[in-house]
């Protein structure tokens, strides 16, 4: 059987894990912790990064961050994962759902404008698949409203974006604050875990009090204050340093893991492109803004009935593949709340979307084979 993901190990988890232990700290925030944010902040541009126990928490510290209040109006993508939505319903927000672009399930840049009310506080890009959002358009608008952007970077370590200015940026260091994941089925992982990225300076202070629990402990520890306590609104974000123990090693191979996602990404689309244009399927498109980061490997389907024989066909064959996302707009929660337009490019994504298995040690020849030897 080949499965949807598998988790892959390093080797030195376990090794930095005992590590952590021995040293006698294994609460937040310790060695580990610092390395791993170190790494953020040194290879992406990042001002100031803190490891959080999974990215819905870092997307929950952005909205209290931005003091999401009861009938603030967050703009975002109805094609994607519920956390993103949450951390701001969480707080009382009004979710606007933008739709997704004809060619990528990304948010289309030029139907956000018309979105933007007197009530509106912030733009949610997610970038999907690791494929960059047109962030020069987004932040223009966020300029020009007085808005704030935080990126969904959960799918999108090590991508980037480039500008009209033509500089390359890392995804996660453009918009004021960002989250990023390292669920067990992203590239670099902890199991569960996550980061959040501040880019504004004016964030610093406060997202490490909201870190700690609403105390000042960072500053009491680094000398800055004689005693800590209560002084903000905050709870438990910040993950042990067994986690970050864990996450150490991978960031330490992030290199080799993404140089063989890459290739498997490659071998599948150079492989599939002639079946998929017979079958009317069609393969991922990255723009030439964007970079691509191989966290996943998906077709679109020319519509739902061929995608269920899709999947059929290679559970028959012992492969799984896997739909999602239910749009959030159509969703048991959040449908009767929802008084927008109908978001046609998003339902498209929903019915006929399918996530090929794409992880390290994938036999992708399998899984080819099986795909261009069927007729759908
Ligand atoms: C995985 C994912 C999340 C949630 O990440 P967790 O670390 O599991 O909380 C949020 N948004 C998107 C787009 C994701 O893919």
């Amino acid at each position: 059987m080949i499965p949807f993901n598998k988790p892959y190990l390093t080797g030195n988890e376990t090794k930095y894990i005992e590590e952590a232990v021995k040293s006698g700290k294994i609460s937040g925030n310790g060695i580990f912790t610092k390395k791993c944010q170190h790494f953020f902040e040194s290879n992406y541009g990042i001002k100031k990064a803190l490891l959080t126990t999974s990215c819905t928490d870092a997307l929950e510290m952005a909205a209290i961050l931005i003091n999401i209040k009861e009938g603030d109006e967050v703009i975002m993508p109805s094609y994607t994962f519920v956390s993103t939505a949450n951390a701001f319903v969480l707080r009382g927000a009004k979710i606007v759902f933008v739709d997704s672009r004809k060619d990528h399930p990304n948010l289309d840049e030029s139907k956000l404008e018309a979105l933007i009310t007197s009530k509106t506080k912030a733009i949610v890009p997610v970038h999907y698949a690791g494929v960059a959002c047109e962030m020069d358009a987004i932040m223009a608008l966020a300029k020009k409203y007085n808005l704030f952007v935080i990126e969904d970077a959960a799918q999108a370590v090590d991508s980037y974006y480039t500008g009209k200015d033509g500089v390359k940026k890392a995804l996660g260091s453009i918009g004021h604050l960002a989250a990023f994941s390292f669920h067990e089925t992203k590239n670099i992982i902890s199991g569960e875990g996550g980061l959040l990225a501040i880019n504004d300076e004016q964030f610093v202070e406060r997202a490490e009090i909201i870190w700690e629990k609403g105390t000042n402990r960072s500053a009491f520890f680094r000398g800055e204050v004689d005693k800590y306590g209560w002084v903000d609104i905050g709870s438990s974000f910040l993950p042990s340093e067994i986690i970050a123990a864990f996450l150490w090693a991978q960031l330490e191979n992030l290199e080799k893991i993404q140089s063989v996602r890459k290739s498997h990404w490659e071998n599948y689309y150079s492989k599939l492109k002639d079946w998929a244009l017979e079958n009317q399927i069609e393969l991922p498109r990255t723009p030439n803004y964007a970079t691509n980061n191989a966290h996943m490997f998906y077709l679109i389907c020319k519509d739902l009935n061929q995608r269920t024989k899709l999947i059929e066909h290679l559970k028959e064959k012992e492969i799984l593949a896997v739909f999602h996302y239910i749009s959030l707009h159509k969703s048991p929660f959040y449908s009767l709340k929802y008084n927008g337009k109908p978001l046609l490019e998003t339902d498209r994504f929903t019915d006929t979307l399918v996530r090929l298995p794409l992880f390290y040690e994938l036999n992708f020849d399998k899984v080819i084979d099986v795909l261009v030897k069927s007729n759908l």
